[in-house]
């Protein structure tokens, strides 16, 4: 049983306590809405250009940070010293874009008769930011930095395993000169701290990156208030591999092993087309069979662990030890190790082809035709990204239009850039973040009409 007054912060690839963070209770959560509401008003009135200054200011503290903060990201995420570098880059390039952002958040002047019409974007004001545990920093960067650039303040629920990275974050806003009580940072359990700020009557919006489970009580408890959601949940996406593809680039196993496969973007059901079947199985198995996993903060390894010993059991009961797979290796514990999978026995219907594993482990699934191929590509009740690999570009340009999913890319594994929209259709989310509407998602549009006709009689 965990202590609902601390968090236990462990490395998932040795199970040693790193951390023992204390846990925000419903109280603190409140008064720190309270700080945060007074902190709110004074960074709205300042000038966009300020706020954008200090914004660059807390970029260039984060980039001269980006070891220890890639250090922190492995050690309590398990991820690979690459990838957490790449994530820290990412963050200080988000707080850049979110600066200029402040500068361009304009309104607009309408035509009306009888006088003049404009329109301002108004901060929301306290924002609740609640983010999972398998990209700590980055989803803490993407909820926190475009809604503090459009002048709101921020109260951001780390997850339980991982609220260190985020921790240090709002260390470094101070350093970098943000006024205090701007970015809030309060570790703690979701069924207090975190409902705790969704219900909030101050807090403005959430902003809930999670499971889909979790993510429909959020939405449920946010419509009691009429209070604006914006949910980044699971997902299940496609990799559409058609026989005149690039194989050895579809086919690469880090669709869907970077993080360990805990990546919401992974390419989990790769579905190949027939007459190259054959020749993915076996170009999948070498691939996996030289997968370097383990330690994470080793630069060569290029799989980590997953985050806890829960998470294991989850995937592992997926994968029954003689199940029709190909298998790569991983070390035995301590560390919650699971080894690159792909599944070929499975049916397009069955649970590991339709439900989020959150491991690395894909199924390899057959389509016949393109008519085939976009019916399993939407044969999931998820909706966020996907790949579609053909030389045909009008192949490529109708399969696109016919998947439903918020972030596809075409003969490439992209899925997240921090200048495009960023969200799910189905029940992978709602509304979208990232892009050049970042800013105003965190805005209320205010209309204003001033009659040049003297007072109303
Ligand atoms: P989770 O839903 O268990 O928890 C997410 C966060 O919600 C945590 O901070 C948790 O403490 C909090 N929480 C839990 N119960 C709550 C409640 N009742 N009220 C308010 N907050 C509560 O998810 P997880 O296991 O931490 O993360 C994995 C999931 O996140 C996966 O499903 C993954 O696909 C998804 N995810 C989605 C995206 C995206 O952008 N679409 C990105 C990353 C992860």
């Amino acid at each position: 049983m965990s202590d609902p007054h601390e968090l236990k912060v462990l490395n998932p690839a040795t199970e040693e306590l790193i951390a023992t963070v204390p846990a925000a209770t419903a109280e603190d959560v409140d008064a720190a809405v309270v700080r945060a509401g007074r902190a709110q008003t004074r960074w709205a009135a300042l000038a966009p250009a300020d706020r954008a200054r200090l914004l660059r200011r807390f970029a260039d503290v984060v980039d001269a940070h980006t070891e220890e903060l890639a250090q922190l990201e492995v050690r309590e995420a398990g991820h690979t010293v690459g990838n957490a570098r790449w994530e820290v880059g990412n963050a200080r390039d988000l707080l850049l874009y979110a600066a200029g952002g402040a500068e361009r958040l304009l309104g607009r002047q309408i035509p009306a008769p009888g006088g003049w019409d404009v329109t301002f974007q108004e901060p929301l004001g306290v924002i609740g930011v609640i983010a999972p545990w398998n990209f700590p920093l980055p989803i803490a960067a993407w909820g926190s930095f475009p809604a503090l650039a459009a002048g709101n303040a921020v109260v951001l629920k780390p997850a339980e395993a991982t609220p260190l990275t985020a921790l240090r974050l709002a260390e470094l806003a101070l350093e970098a000169g943000l006024p205090e009580h701007v970015l809030q940072v309060l570790p703690g359990y979701g069924g207090t701290a975190g409902r705790a700020l969704v219900d909030h009557p101050d807090v403005a919006k959430i902003v809930f990156t999670g499971s889909t489970h979790t993510g429909r009580e959020v939405m449920e408890r946010c419509a009691r208030l009429v209070k604006p959601v914006t949910l980044e949940l699971g997902g299940k996406s496609p990799s559409v591999v058609f026989a005149d593809a690039d194989l050895k680039a579809a086919l690469d196993p880090f669709s869907f092993l970077d993080n360990s496969g805990q990546d919401c973007c992974a390419r989990t059901r790769i579905l190949v087309q027939e007459a190259v079947l054959d020749e993915a199985r076996a170009f999948l198995a070498d691939a996996l069979a030289a997968v370097v996993v383990g330690d994470p903060a080793d630069e060569k390894t290029q799989m980590g662990p997953l985050i806890s010993g829960r998470q294991l059991e989850r995937v592992r009961s997926y994968v029954p030890e003689d199940a029709p797979a190909l298998r790569g290796s991983a070390p035995d514990g301590p560390g919650f190790w699971f080894p690159p999978t792909v599944l070929t026995g499975e049916r397009h219907d069955s649970p590991a082809a339709r439900e989020e594993i959150f491991g690395p482990v894909a199924v390899l699934l057959p389509f016949t035709d393109e008519e085939d191929a976009v019916r399993l590509a939407n044969d999931t009740p998820y909706g966020l990204s996907g790949s579609i690999w053909t030389r045909d570009v009008g192949r490529a340009l109708r399969v696109s239009q016919a998947v439903r999913a918020g972030n596809l890319s075409v003969n490439s594994h992209s899925s997240v850039r921090y200048w495009t929209p960023f969200g799910g259709f189905k029940q992978s989310g709602l509304g979208r973040e990232l892009g050049p509407d970042a800013l105003t998602a965190f805005t209320e549009t205010k209309n204003v009409f001033i009659s040049t006709e003297g007072p109303a009689q």
